[in-house]
């Protein structure tokens, strides 16, 4: 079964070409639904199991489903993402958005890992609407990812996107390839931070955002 699925259609301009760099899309061709359900079904035989069997029998399918969903942002669209939420302001204080929830896979093992994000940037003569942040981290979680490159690419691309006085990304993540595998569990949990612009340059800009992010903040619990 083929899934005909439009491909998206990029509006690259002079304008919009960082955007699109930035978010490091692969080409906008739709995924191999067939070649997913085939190698799914490959994988059910190889580790012994029957996938004639009734329960067995659509998972092909729903993994490729499921791929084309967790997968999705290599196709996602920035520009239209953030297209009509970035406006001119003449705000210049720190705006922050924190325990934003991600999912994402791991690129070694593709298991998920998940947690929540920390965004802040000071802006520059432009801010953007407080519901894209999330949807920006959700464009770069649903890939194969590590948390460190996950992380860096969300602070990187609200840069390009707002050329703001400064970015800073704190993620915590858990991996659900050490906690299921058996290895220590204290390993897998994770924390990862990029800094950019004022957030690296200056000291107090940064405890500012760290304060603020710590307080009150609830532990992570799977
Ligand atoms: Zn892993």
């Amino acid at each position: 079964m083929t899934k005909n699925k439009k491909s998206p259609h990029w509006q690259v301009t002079e304008t919009t070409r960082p955007i699109y760099r930035s978010a490091q899309l692969l080409p906008p061709v739709p995924m191999n639904h067939d070649a997913i359900s085939a190698a799914t079904r490959q994988i059910l035989l190889a580790v012994g199991e029957d996938p004639d069997r009734e329960g067995l029998q659509r998972t092909p399918d729903r993994v490729a489903r499921a791929y084309d969903e967790l997968l999705s942002g290599y196709r996602t669209d920035p520009v239209a993402l953030v297209n009509d939420a970035i406006f001119e302001e003449d705000y210049d204080e720190m705006v922050i958005v924190r325990d934003i929830e991600f999912y994402s896979l791991c690129e070694h093992h593709m298991l998920p890992f998940i947690g929540r994000a920390h965004v802040a940037y000071i802006p520059n003569g432009k801010v953007i609407g407080l519901s894209k942040i999330p949807r920006i981290v959700d464009m770069f979680a649903r890939r194969l990812q590590v948390q460190e490159r996950l992380t860096r690419q969300v602070a990187e691309f609200l840069e390009t996107l707002l050329q703001p006085q400064g970015v800073a990304v704190v993620m915590e993540g858990v991996h659900m390839c050490s906690m299921m595998r058996g290895v220590k569990k204290h390993d897998s949990r994770m924390t990862t931070s990029t800094m950019l612009g004022a957030f690296r340059k200056n000291l107090a800009t940064r405890q500012e955002f760290l304060d603020n992010i710590s307080r009150g903040a609830m532990p992570l619990s799977f």
